[in-house]
């Protein structure tokens, strides 16, 4: 897989994963994901990826956002999705990024898998929108894990 080329890899081709986006190479639909790495060459991070669409926004085709936490996931599609004009869905999913190096191309390939069981819109959701909401920090882009 490494060595195909954006566009033309057969496990991009399914409908809700085909949209090309810039920052990924690849998006894969998997029952399972990859191991989390933390090598100089490959990295896998476990976390969760809030996809969203729109039916009357040309060009806001299915577009998925990593996330390392599942408060600010959960958050993002929720608030996204209360954008009624503009965003007509939305799930959240648990996902890996992986950044490797491959050495055929010599460059970077950046994949972001996304299993199939949507987690949002559930029973107690609210905890993890007000956890979240204690963890933000005001002065930094990270969600930090609030104190219980
Ligand atoms: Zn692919």
């Amino acid at each position: 897989m490494s060595a195909t080329a954006k566009g033309t890899c057969p496990a991009c081709t399914d409908w809700a994963y085909a949209s090309s986006q810039p920052n990924y190479d690849h998006i894969h639909a998997v029952r399972a994901l990859p191991d989390e790495d933390h090598e100089d060459t490959h990295l896998v991070l476990h976390g969760w990826a809030t996809g969203f669409s729109s039916e009357s926004v040309p060009g806001l085709e299915q577009t998925w956002v990593f996330f390392e936490r599942l408060e600010p996931a959960l958050v993002f599609g929720r608030a996204g999705r209360m954008s009624v004009h503009d965003i007509t869905s939305y799930g959240v999913y648990r996902a890996a990024r992986e950044v490797r190096f491959d050495y055929g191309t010599g460059r970077q390939v950046t994949t972001l898998y996304v299993t199939g069981r949507a987690i949002g819109r559930q029973a107690g959701e609210d905890k993890q929108f007000s956890r979240w909401t204690r963890g933000v920090q005001p002065d930094s882009a990270y969600y930090e894990d609030p104190v219980q």
